[in-house]
């Protein structure tokens, strides 16, 4: 199925996130992303298309997935264990695998919902958002399902719920001014100031994330923007880096800034998918550390919040 204004393949719904945007939040996560950090705590969030997930410690070996498939990327190896082949995989639309797994060894990441279907299944939500709650879409990345992003938030927006996105900050103008019509707060991420560094970490240039983040800051009557810097040990976590983001907030009238520590949180999420974590052994920040970052921002007069420790 292909994703278009009235269809989208979302991966995750998460209710009752207190971290997100203000009072309670729903969160939407949309698969397909433009950039493919090294250190991503969301990697089924990643590829545009569904993909199967395999817990390998919840399998039973009754071998029905192997007979259901038509393309033999399941096998039985020599000692018991069930060997996925993810490149004969056709990610089938039937998911016959998947479907005849009764002990969820196999899942799948991706699912197509229809515009009225998640207002629906939001609305469910509504009660627990509280004052100023409502929904943020995040990824992946939203903007790679842009057109139905925008025409959700405004029917959001008519049905009187508050809207926040979480954005790489890579898609064209053009396409951010459509949804950026129907948003209140955004969540953009600065991930490396230097263009060669965010190359090597992300895959593509910083310059159109930059400039997108120039235009977004003048239009902040329009909604509240936040930049945010994923804390990324080795890669962007030194004083040079911090205080070239801080120049750069400054110049733009940016005030505040939300540093996310880097977690590990993700990484059996790569082992289901059959994929390395290159971050698997990366030690957690110290809190002395991220005080230290604080201090270049907040030098600058801009607010810096630290994880969750934020005033919303
Ligand atoms: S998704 Fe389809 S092709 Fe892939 S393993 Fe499952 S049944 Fe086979
Ligand atoms: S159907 Fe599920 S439990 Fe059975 S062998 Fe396949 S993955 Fe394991």
């Amino acid at each position: 199925m292909k994703t278009n204004e009235d269809v989208a393949l979302i991966f995750d719904i998460q209710g009752f996130s207190v971290h997100d945007g203000p009072g309670g939040r729903t969160l939407i996560f949309f698969k397909g992303c433009p950039l493919h950090c090294t250190w991503c705590s969301n990697p089924e969030g990643e590829c545009r298309n569904r993909e199967v997930m395999f817990r390998e410690d919840s399998c039973k070996q009754c071998y029905n997935c192997v007979e259901q498939c038509p393309q033999k990327a399941i096998t039985v190896s020599s000692n018991g264990k069930i060997t996925f082949d993810r490149a004969s995989c056709q990610q089938c639309e039937s998911l016959e695998c998947v479907e005849y797994c009764y002990d969820s060894a196999l899942g799948i990441a991706g699912k197509y919902y229809t515009q009225q279907e998640l207002i629906r299944k939001i609305e469910r939500d509504r009660r627990f958002w509280g004052s100023g709650g409502g929904i943020t879409l995040g990824g992946g990345e939203v903007m790679s399902q842009y057109k139905f992003a925008a025409r959700f938030l405004e029917q959001c927006h008519r049905n009187y719920i508050h809207t926040a996105i979480e954005t790489s900050g890579y898609a064209s103008w053009s396409h951010y001014e459509e949804v950026l019509k129907h948003t209140d707060w955004v969540f953009v991420d600065i991930k490396h100031m230097d263009d060669a560094r965010h190359r090597e970490g992300t895959g593509v240039s910083n310059t159109l994330i930059l400039e997108n983040i120039a235009l977004m800051a003048r239009q902040q009557d329009a909604f509240r923007l936040i930049p945010r810097v994923p804390v990324i040990p080795g890669f962007n976590d030194d004083e040079q880096n911090m205080q070239a983001t801080a120049r750069f907030l400054q110049h733009n009238g940016l005030t505040e800034v939300n540093l996310l520590p880097f977690h590990r949180l993700g990484s059996s999420k790569y082992t289901q998918l059959g994929r390395q974590y290159d971050f698997a052994q990366t030690a957690s920040l110290t809190q002395q550390a991220l005080q230290a970052m604080k201090a270049h921002f907040e030098a600058k007069a801009i607010r810096c919040y630290v994880g969750s420790d934020t005033p919303f």
